[in-house]
């Protein structure tokens, strides 16, 4: 088996796999917990599907208003059953991330309510959802208030400052477990659990919300697991693995859940509609497949962190730091190092890696942004990708694969093309 002769025909050099061997086998400890970890949340999710007595019958899709349709209903308990939710919102009307994010917020706030982000600044859509930026339709124009505490500097939780901005107004905690498009670190399940723990402690009432996107199955627990009242997320995220061809889901209290039902579809109908359409079979086989998807994705992670701090580079989380979600950042500091490494993830893609990437003005983001994606789902971010805000301290932020194996050429061709292009050197 000559697996150099078949990296050198995607333009690998020899120079190029000498190192990262020596990388991936200072690693196999790493691999071997990640595998665990999938290993375990297997178990969970077949758990949920036998106790939801998953028969192919909930393959079916439904049309018009999708009434008694139990593979959605049914999906839906499994989703609450594997992630440890009272109910469940799964479903292909809820387009994206940042929507399952306003069904939530928007469901669940009233005119004259707060928010409270007691962990900085949210992901960059969320800003005009709640409009932190100004935007036609935002919460802010229902009357609907935002607070936001940052972390320390050390990263830590800020719990002097959360308390005195915890007021008889403070509705909703809007608490983002991945870092986003930022370079603070993602927080731990257990550090989200004691923070929500905090928080009830001085107001019992306020709704604890996680934004779980890239989280899912990263670790053995989600936040439901520690006090978390919803929990939501992306199905072309984690979750989805790799199949659910759109989706969005909301996951926890019962009451919450309803109300943002109410809000997707209409007051008064709730759950009740939403026609399947027929994706529900990818969404089914998607969760299925998730624990498997999602440890190859933080396969590719950890090597690139690895791979990239042994040239220089800045990288969150660094190589040897616990992860709590898929994405890696690399500060490259200019443009052009962030543009070569987004052209090395294209160029190994299996769907148009003949197409180069380039910066865009894109909706929701307030730079221009490049992304590098052949994905078969437009925009998959469980599929190996990257993207790059054009601005200081020019970071790349990369995430997926849907298998190591192809993250791991992904890293190979970035890492090729930067070194090609006199921006990397090997140590
Ligand atoms: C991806 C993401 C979202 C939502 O993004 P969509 O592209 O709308 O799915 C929200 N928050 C975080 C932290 C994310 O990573």
């Amino acid at each position: 088996m000559d697996l150099l002769k078949q990296y050198k025909e995607f333009g690998i050099s020899e120079e190029v796999l000498k190192f990262a061997g020596e990388v991936e086998r200072s690693l196999l400890e790493r691999f071997e917990a990640i595998d665990r970890t999938a290993e375990y949340n297997q178990l969970k999710v077949i758990k949920a599907m036998q106790e939801a007595r998953v028969s192919d019958i909930h393959f079916a899709g439904t049309t018009g208003y999708g009434y008694n349709d139990i593979g959605r209903d049914t999906l839906e308990t499994v989703y609450a059953k594997a992630f440890h939710g009272e109910d469940a919102l799964v479903r292909p009307q809820l387009i994206s991330g940042t929507h399952a994010l306003t069904v939530a917020l928007s469901g669940n706030l009233r005119p004259g309510d707060e928010i409270l982000s007691p962990v900085g600044k949210p992901y960059d859509t969320l800003e005009e959802v709640i409009g932190i930026r100004d935007s036609v339709g935002s919460l802010k124009e229902f009357g609907i208030g935002y607070r936001q505490v940052d972390l320390l500097p050390d990263g830590s939780f800020d719990y002097e400052n959360i308390r005195k901005a915890i007021n008889s107004r403070t509705k909703l905690a809007e608490i983002q477990r991945s870092k986003g498009y930022a370079t603070r670190p993602t927080l731990s399940v257990e550090k989200i659990g004691e923070l929500i723990a905090f928080i009830k402690s001085v107001k019992p009432d306020v709704i604890c919300m996680v934004d779980n996107c890239y989280g899912e199955f990263v670790e053995t627990v989600e936040p439901t697991d520690v006090g978390a009242d919803m929990i939501v997320g992306s199905l072309i995220k984690n979750p989805g693995g790799g199949l659910a061809p759109i989706g969005g889901y909301i996951v926890g209290r019962a009451d919450c859940i309803e109300r943002s039902a109410y809000r997707l579809t209409a007051p008064g109908l709730g759950k009740e509609v939403g026609a399947s359409l027929g994706v529900s079979q990818p969404m089914y086989q998607g969760l299925f497949l998730a624990p498997t998807v999602v440890a190859g994705a933080l396969k590719g992670a950890v090597f690139a962190a690895n791979v990239y701090e042994r040239l220089g580079f800045a990288v969150v989380p660094d190589g040897r730091e616990s992860r709590h979600d898929i994405i890696q950042s690399i500060t490259f500091g200019t443009p052009e190092g962030v543009i070569r490494f987004c052209e090395g993830i294209q160029a190994a893609a299996p769907v148009d890696s003949f197409v180069t990437p380039e910066p865009w003005a894109m909706p929701g983001y307030d730079s221009d942004v490049i992304m590098a994606a052949g994905a078969f789902i437009q925009g998959a971010s469980i599929e190996l990708s990257a993207d790059a805000p054009i601005k200081p301290p020019y970071a790349v932020y990369f995430q997926g694969g849907l298998t190591w194996y192809h993250a791991k050429l992904g890293i190979l061709k970035s890492l090729q093309n930067l070194i090609d292009g006199g921006l990397a050197k090997l140590p």
